[in-house]
């Protein structure tokens, strides 16, 4: 099939086949199954407790009560899943917008397609950094090695020599290959394998640990009062029966069991809104983790800058040529420093053309670069001084290749009679005997913010060498090439916006130091006494090196991908939450190792993306930005409605309380059936509803949230204002009715239904409470009515229908009967419906006293100085 080799499939064929064989779609990692998961959600840790206080409400020979339970950890569990099948369906959703381009050889020219166009018998034309998107045979190769991890857990990664095969789904990390597709989609190994590995372990998010606190402290409160309760009320007198039904009433009032499906629903939600601002998340809790950034290591190229290249001074020992003319197409201004200069600097641009595998083309009557827009500059370079560089391509291409090494910062290629290593000006100039000229051109050059190439030659005379240090004797410089790369027009906004919101944001570049402090300069990253550190002089140290990173707007210039491991490293031990962006293959460790790993959506390799958590559709920083609000928006989301449920169990566990102060006289105001409807039927929805509130729009404004999820104004408002509220609200409620159905103080308790009847009234005062509550926990600092009522959509009707349950739950007589309540008399009536305005009054005079104080605080404590204008 030699001809197949060189030339690849005809459309005609292609097109054949795509039909016949249908489109090549990997599989997914799979996911659990759905009885796997809702075995899950039925044993974790939330339901064990309620398990067990089924079993105990049984053994205490209160079937109902454990029918009730049961009910509840099954509810709860499908709901979850539900909740789960959302956040995935959105986590899906996401993932088909991963770009997922591969090159082909179709009709004797390289294409770019469709991964699901790609049919058997194609010439994959893969990469170092690209995944292979289906299984193939090896025709041709030079250096390949790829890292098949994903499908066989080994880490290394391994040569593949010509004759064997690669699989879909593994990465090319160094080197390119020619192979030819042998199957596709459901017919590869990977859709073989049930279970895909991943090696590494990301570093648990903020928000896991922070959840895993928060649960486990209301669990150990739950138990420890449950136990607590069991004891007072054997002490007083009472059966153990009943003893039983207070310990697990209390410990159920206390577990709030909506509260992990909620969060797995905010982040969702979450990681929608971003997707609409082209952040591409890969894993649900990146969203609020990124809202914890505290530092961002960015890289230059691409994402503060365009990546659009064009070569504006081609520098020679003869003489240079400067260029006029934006974009990748073959017409620019000309103007030579001297007509002798010609020559050598044609001589230059082809040599710069032979070594890169980009290259500029025609699409639709527009020129765009494929491949490395730096080479595609060059490509267009050749072209501008008169070069064919199509034919070029065709009859002078290269034997071999060394392709670029981010550490040696050159790269190689081994033409029919020369041999040509293109680099950065340090790492090539001194293979070619240090010319002052030269290190004089690329000051200047580098001082301007551009990217400055060197390129130099050596006749071959029949060597073939076997390494890039081979290619390297014996080089005579050809010259340099400086290309311009706009900075992208927003960067200087969203800069200022990080520096706003407390953000520190370093450039991290394999860049010119020269050349990254021009462009730091020019977009304001950097102010004037901002360090620029080249990678080789960092510190050994890591604690040293974690104080030398930590400044804003410093530069790091010349840096390895071993280097960024590091920079992560370090500024993580210094309590960083770091976000690292990379778009190469060597890139993956750093983004592995950092918080948050930033890939490119358009620029970036397959490699970079898959190591990321987070894929900027558009390349751009402002994303970044974005990406931060809405994360903080998330976090501060999921304190919202943990206010909501706290104070929603301080209601709960009051009546407990009072039953037990009293020695148990005091009857019993709201029932354990009653507290399992208040916190399913009454708050699940709203809650869900919470966990979508819009971002406020200060929350770029100061320092990141970060921070526990339960900090002191949580604490504060669900325990010291809002649930104690509730609480008197609500046993107010009760003491009123039954004083209205006849009970006087010295009198004994009724039983039956007055008591039913009054347990109403404190139930739909509760009810009433909650409704107003959901408004009120929009904000921890201002009024629902400053917010608008209306301003999140959901909020309104989730509110609506949970009074339609709860008041169903009171009206409907067999559903009452069974949770002991009754509808209360007037005076429980007329005390439920003030406990909305009292809420909110009560809720709307604390939010007032305390933005009073800060500002009184804030005001006091202001001295100037601390600004950074001070440069
Ligand atoms: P950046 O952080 O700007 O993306 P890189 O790590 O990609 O920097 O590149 C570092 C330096 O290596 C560049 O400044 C350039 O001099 C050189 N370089 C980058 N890519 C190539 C290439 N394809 N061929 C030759 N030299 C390159
Ligand atoms: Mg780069």
């Amino acid at each position: 099939m030699p001809d197949v080799m060189t030339r690849g499939l005809t459309t005609a064929e292609a097109t054949e086949r795509r039909a016949q064989g249908g489109a090549n779609k990997l599989p997914a990692a799979r996911r659990p199954s759905i009885a796997r998961r809702l075995l899950g959600e039925l044993t974790h840790f939330f339901a064990l407790l309620l398990w067990g206080a089924a079993v105990l409400a049984f053994l205490a020979k209160l079937p109902q009560l454990s029918v009730a339970i049961i009910a509840v950890i099954v509810l709860n569990g499908v709901f979850s899943l539900i909740q789960q099948a959302r956040a995935d369906r959105a986590a899906d959703r996401l993932q088909e917008m991963l770009p997922t381009r591969v090159t082909v050889l179709r009709d004797g020219s390289r294409r770019v397609i469709e991964a699901e166009d790609v049919v058997v018998d194609d010439v994959l034309l893969l990469e170092s950094g690209d995944r292979v998107p289906a299984d193939a045979v090896v025709l041709s190769q030079n250096r390949l090695l790829v890292d098949s991890s994903m499908l066989t857990g080994e880490s290394e990664a391994g040569a593949v020599a010509a004759g064997e095969p690669l699989f879909a789904g593994t990465f090319v990390v160094e080197g390119d290959s020619r192979a030819l597709v042998t199957a596709i989609g459901q017919q590869t190994r990977l859709a073989g394998i049930t279970r895909l590995t991943t090696s590494t372990r990301k570093p648990d998010t903020p928000l896991t640990r922070g959840l895993r606190g928060v649960v486990r402290l209301i669990a150990a409160i739950a138990i420890g009062v449950g136990v607590l309760f069991l004891l007072v009320s054997v002490l007083v007198g009472n059966p153990i029966q009943q003893a039983f039904v207070f310990a697990i009433g209390v410990t159920v009032a206390l577990v709030p069991e909506a509260l992990l499906p909620t969060v797995t629903l905010s982040l969702a939600w979450g990681s929608e809104q971003m997707a609409k601002r082209q952040i591409l998340v890969r894993n649900l809790e990146a969203v609020e983790t990124l809202g914890s950034t505290t530092f961002i290591c960015t890289d230059k190229t691409g994402t503060l800058t365009r990546n659009q290249m064009t070569v504006v001074e081609a520098w020679t020992p003869a003489g240079s040529l400067t260029i006029d003319g934006a974009g990748y197409g073959p017409t620019a201004q000309l103007t030579w420093s001297s007509p002798i200069a010609e020559e050598s600097v044609r001589r230059l641009a082809l040599a710069g053309e032979r070594c890169s595998t980009g290259y500029a083309e025609e699409v639709d009557g527009q020129w765009r670069a494929h491949g490395d827009p730096m080479e595609a500059a060059l490509d267009a370079l050749a072209r501008r001084v008169g070069i064919d560089t199509v034919e070029d391509r065709r009859t002078g291409s290269a034997e071999l290749r060394f392709p670029f090494d981010p550490r040696l910062r050159r790269m190689a290629v081994v033409l029919a009679d020369e041999i040509v290593v293109k680099g950065a000006p340090d790492a090539v100039l001194p293979l070619c005997g240090d010319d002052p000229a030269a290190h004089q051109a690329v000051d200047a050059l580098t001082a301007r913010g551009l990217r400055v190439l060197a390129i130099a030659a050596s006749p071959r005379n029949g060597r073939t060498p076997r390494d890039q240090h081979e290619c390297e004797r014996g080089l005579r410089l050809l010259g340099l090439v400086a290309l311009e790369d706009p900075p992208r027009e927003d960067i200087s906004r969203s800069l200022d916006a990080c520096r706003k919101a407390g953000v520190k944001v370093a450039m991290v570049t394999g860049d010119h130091p020269a050349t990254a402090r021009a462009i730091a300069n020019e977009v304001r990253l950097r102010s004037a006494t901002s360090p620029v550190l080249l990678g080789a002089d960092l510190p050994e140290d890591e604690q040293h090196l974690a104080a030398v990173l930590d400044h804003d707007g410093v530069v790091i210039a010349r840096v390895s991908p071993e280097d960024k491991l590091r920079i992560a490293r370090a500024l993580r031990s210094r309590g960083h939450v770091v976000a690292m962006t990379g778009d190469g293959v060597n890139d993956a460790p750093a983004l592995h190792e950092s918080d948050i790993g930033v890939a490119m959506g358009r620029s970036g390799t397959d490699v970079a993306r898959e190591a990321a958590d987070l894929v900027l559709l558009d390349d751009s920083f402002a994303g970044i930005v974005a990406g931060i609000e809405q994360g903080r928006a998330t976090f501060v989301n999921i304190r919202r409605f943990l206010t909501y449920h706290l104070t929603d169990n301080v209601a709960e566990l009051a009546p407990f309380l009072v039953w037990a102060l009293s020695g148990g006289l005091f009857p019993l105001a709201l029932g354990v059936l009653q507290i399992i409807a208040l916190d399913i039927g009454t708050d699940t929805l709203s809650a869900v509803a919470l966990g979508a509130e819009p971002p406020a729009k200060h929350l770029l404004e100061g320092p990141p949230v970060h921070g526990r999820l339960m900090n002191r104004t949580v604490l504060r408002r669900a325990f010291g204002v809002l649930g104690p509220l509730e609480a008197v609200l609500s046993l107010t409620a009760f003491v009123l009715s039954l004083m209205a159905l006849g009970w006087r103080p010295a009198n004994p308790f009724p039983t039956g239904h007055d008591l039913a009847m009054a347990s109403g009234a404190a139930f739909i005062t509760v009810v009433f409470a909650q409704t107003a509550n959901v408004f009120a926990c929009r904000s921890s600092s201002r009024w629902p009515g400053a917010l608008g009522w209306v301003t999140n959509r959901l909020l309104v009707p989730a509110a609506f229908i949970g009074l339609a349950f709860s008041l169903a739950e009171l009206w409907v007589p067999p559903i009452a009967r069974l949770l002991g309540q009754w509808n209360p008399p007037l005076w429980g009536w007329v005390v439920a419906l003030a406990a909305m305005p009292i809420l909110f009054g009560v809720d709307a005079l604390d939010k007032y006293r305390r933005t009073h104080r800060r500002r009184r605080r804030a005001s006091s404590e202001a001295h100037p100085g601390r600004g950074s204008g001070a440069t």
